[in-house]
């Protein structure tokens, strides 16, 4: 394991990068915790499904998520998000949740509250990859090292198709569609849109396995302090 990292790596992006398990595997080369601020937005998702609140009502979405007791693992190796107590690793990724997850991350109060964790969880770290849409923007602008992962749509739908286990052509353009969806929503919101910081350096993934991005994401961390790959 790589130790001499001490700082923050982020790494921003579209859905269908790769850009969860790059981050999980760098943060474990690295020796670094581990952030995945999607995972809160969702978990916050949860909590404004269960509170039943009307999600036109950016308010009562804010209060919902302030309401809830969200908590979120830094470990790389384990995966733990608790909504209230409740376990909801496995609810976060289900469709009712990635369907609402983008107009209740578009709330700027639910953004201020969730942003504010990510800050002291990251304060907490010496060494930390944090993964997002908008941590080399707005939550870490002073990061050690900014990366801006991206994928041809056609490669992120197939990505995305192949961790479900769906091969008819047909689900697959459903999921493009809904890739595209989500990219566009989160591109156009006001507050914190998704988009590559002035001093990122952008990651094409298309036709890259994962080692290949991983260790490219690697030797960008460790030039950054001064370390050869
Ligand atoms: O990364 P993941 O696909 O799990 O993120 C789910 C959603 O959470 C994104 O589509 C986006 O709406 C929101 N999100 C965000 N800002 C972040 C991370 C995720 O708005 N830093």
């Amino acid at each position: 394991m790589i130790t001499r990292f001490r700082g923050q790596v982020t790494l921003d992006g579209p859905s269908g990068t790769g850009k969860s398990s790059v981050a999980r595997d760098v943060a474990a080369r690295l020796g670094a915790a581990y952030l995945d601020t999607g995972a809160m937005y969702r978990a916050a998702t949860v909590a404004v499904l269960d509170a039943g609140v009307d999600l036109t009502d950016p308010e009562a979405v804010a209060r919902a998520v302030s309401d809830a007791v969200i908590e979120i693992g830094t470990a790389a190796d384990a995966e733990v998000v608790t909504v209230d107590g409740i376990d909801v690793a496995v609810r976060i990724r289900g469709a009712e949740v990635t369907r609402t997850v983008s107009p209740v991350s578009a709330v700027p109060a639910v953004r201020r509250q969730l942003v504010d964790r990510q800050r002291s969880l990251v304060a907490a770290a010496d060494a930390v990859v944090v993964e997002g849409r908008d941590i080399g923007t707005v939550v870490l602008p002073d990061a050690t090292v900014k990366i801006y992962l991206t994928a041809a749509p056609e490669a992120r739908a197939q990505r995305r198709a192949g961790q479900l286990g769906v091969t008819d052509p047909h689900k697959i353009d459903e999921i493009a569609a809904d890739l595209r969806r989500r990219d566009e929503y989160d591109s156009s919101r006001t507050d914190s849109p998704l988009r590559p910081a002035a001093d990122a350096v952008v990651v094409d993934s298309t036709g890259l396995d994962r080692d290949a991005v991983v260790d490219r994401v690697l030797a960008l961390a460790l030039s950054a302090v001064g370390e050869p790959a």
